[in-house]
């Protein structure tokens, strides 16, 4: 092994070869960290630059570099992307001719290469690891880490054989790097690579030029169409909607329009996508409109805006998705539409799923913390990066900044709810209690007496939609816990938020009725 090498080497890299000038933040510690021979755990946005991070240690480390990918599109993107800036890279994977892969397993054992790009399964199966075991090693890059843990949204099976690595190779080092991670998945990664000893490096997840913006659904055709008339005539997007049948009535109905879109979806054949995937990257001011089978290994910089017509399943996933836009640092959009429509899809989804108890519990937290940043009548960013671990100034780039949310004092409100959850034994749900409080003599309210409550019939003045509408932003703000595994019913949340509520020593702020939330206007 040779000696360290200084610091002045892995920038002279970054410069020469990469054409960088410096690194980004974040970058420059784990690539000496990893040059050093350390394990490392990365966790940076899509955009931020991980590739950097152990593609400068695999060209100043000697020995070759071997980085695990799931996405055969990406490794090549990746090789063609280096061998064009002299580096000798190449890709092993199952598309290869059997003779290209021969002459990839001979430039190995010649030592002509610095990177070797493979996918899980090629790696760990057949002879590949026995013949890296006769070379120089330079480093293991894991990418897409997430994937070896069920509690992550895209679990890959072939990734839970990569403790081998570190079993076979322990002086190797590993950078292991993802760009959604939650605590819970960022744990599950650490244990299940065996990567115990490993540093930890979280990048900072603000992408300070995405513009986030989130309304009611009220025609969500309409409401994209002057999303992109107004803001993104001409520029390449991403739409991204919940059904292939969507995804085909949108594209149609964009090109109507006069807007340059194509479909995508799982349904169409794997040639058919790749074109379109091509054409995307390659074509200036392309609509796509896609599932979330449009994913992973885009690499298109100019990506303008990405709109979500239906509520994604997950933040990460909503965090990913809108990452995708502005990765040239330029300014860009993202844009969410959500109906009550989703939100019961989307429970009904986790509800009817058969995975784990503990793994359902998670998901539905993750759904309403989704809803919260829906719902707020905070900084947007401020949200999204809360959710992440990271605390930051209210950021003037988001709607919610842009054009503060209308509020009203909802304390009377708010106890009046609180107080109707609590006389009736906090064993009811929604539904039951907007009933009490709108004084509708219900069946189940006769029956139980709740009719002869002081808070029957209090909350008259309202409209029952208005109170769902509170009972889900008390929610949002931690006042009241909705018991999804008990029928939705509502309870109090702890008493030091509640009890100053409603002794009236705290106020309530609520969020006015968003625009256009109660009626419906037209089709979409
Ligand atoms: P990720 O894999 O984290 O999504 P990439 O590694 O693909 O991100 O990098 C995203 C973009 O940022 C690429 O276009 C890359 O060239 C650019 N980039 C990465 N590091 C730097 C740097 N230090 N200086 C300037 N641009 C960089
Ligand atoms: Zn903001």
């Amino acid at each position: 092994e040779a000696a360290t090498p200084l610091a002045s080497d892995t920038r002279s890299v970054l410069k020469t070869v990469f054409g960088h000038a410096d690194f980004r933040p974040g970058q420059g510690e784990i690539v000496d960290h990893v040059v050093a021979g350390g394990d490392a755990l990365v966790l940076m946005p899509t955009g931020g630059g991980k590739s950097i991070c152990y593609q400068v240690p695999a060209l100043v480390r000697p020995g070759l570099a071997v980085v695990v990918s799931p996405l055969i599109a990406l490794m090549q993107d990746q090789v063609a992307q280096l061998r064009q800036m002299g580096v000798p890279a190449a890709a092993l994977t199952s598309s290869l001719e059997p003779e290209a892969a021969r002459d990839v397993r001979r430039a190995i054992d010649a030592g002509e290469l610095d990177l070797l790009y493979v996918s899980p399964e090629r790696l760990t199966a057949g002879s590949l690891l026995d013949q890296l075991a006769r070379v120089p090693l330079a480093l293991f890059a894991i990418d897409e880490a997430h994937c070896v843990s069920q509690w992550g949204h895209d679990f890959r099976p072939e990734y839970r054989r990569l403790p081998m690595l570190a079993e076979r190779f322990p002086q190797v080092p590993r950078v292991v790097l993802t760009a959604t991670a939650d605590a819970v998945t960022r744990r599950d990664i650490r244990a299940q690579l065996c990567l115990e000893g490993a540093r930890e490096f979280v990048a900072s997840f603000d992408r300070p030029n995405i513009r986030y913006r989130v309304q009611v659904k009220t025609s969500a055709n309409r409401q994209l169409l002057d999303f992109i008339k107004r803001s993104h005539a001409g520029e390449s997007g991403i739409v991204y909607c919940m059904s292939r049948k969507r995804v085909e009535e949108v594209a149609e109905m964009l090109r109507r329009e006069g807007i340059k879109a194509l479909g995508y979806h799982a349904g169409m054949p794997a040639e058919e996508r790749a074109d379109r995937h091509h054409r995307f990257v390659n074509e200036d001011g392309l609509v796509m409109v896609a599932t979330i089978a449009f994913g992973m290994g885009i690499d298109k910089p100019d990506v303008r805006f990405v709109a979500h017509l239906d509520m994604p399943k997950t933040f990460e996933a909503y965090y990913q998705e809108t990452g995708r836009a502005g990765r040239d640092s330029l300014p860009a959009e993202a844009l969410m539409l959500y109906g009550l429509q989703d939100v019961a899809r989307l429970r009904r989804l986790v509800e009817s799923s058969d995975a784990p108890d503990d793994i359902k519990r998670l998901e539905q937290r993750k759904l309403e913390s989704l809803l919260g940043y829906c719902e707020t009548a905070r900084c947007r960013r401020q949200v999204l990066l809360e959710y992440f671990g990271e605390t930051s100034e209210a950021c003037g780039n988001c709607d919610t900044c842009l054009t503060p949310v209308e509020t009203e004092d909802g304390t009377h409100e708010a106890r009046l709810l609180l107080s109707a959850i609590y006389r009736c034994g906090q064993s009811f749900g929604a539904g039951h209690i907007v009933d009490v409080l709108t004084g509708k003599e219900t069946e189940k309210v006769t029956r139980r007496g709740h009719d002869t409550l002081g808070v029957f019939g209090a909350g008259k003045h309202l409209p029952a939609k208005r109170w769902q509408g509170i009972v889900r932003q008390l929610a949002a703000a931690g006042l009241v816990v909705v018991d999804v595994e008990n029928h939705g019913v509502l309870r109090l949340a702890d008493r030091e938020r509640v009890v100053p509520v409603l002794r009236g020593e705290a106020g309530v702020t609520l969020r006015k009725e968003p625009e256009g939330g109660g009626r419906r206007r037209g089709r979409a």
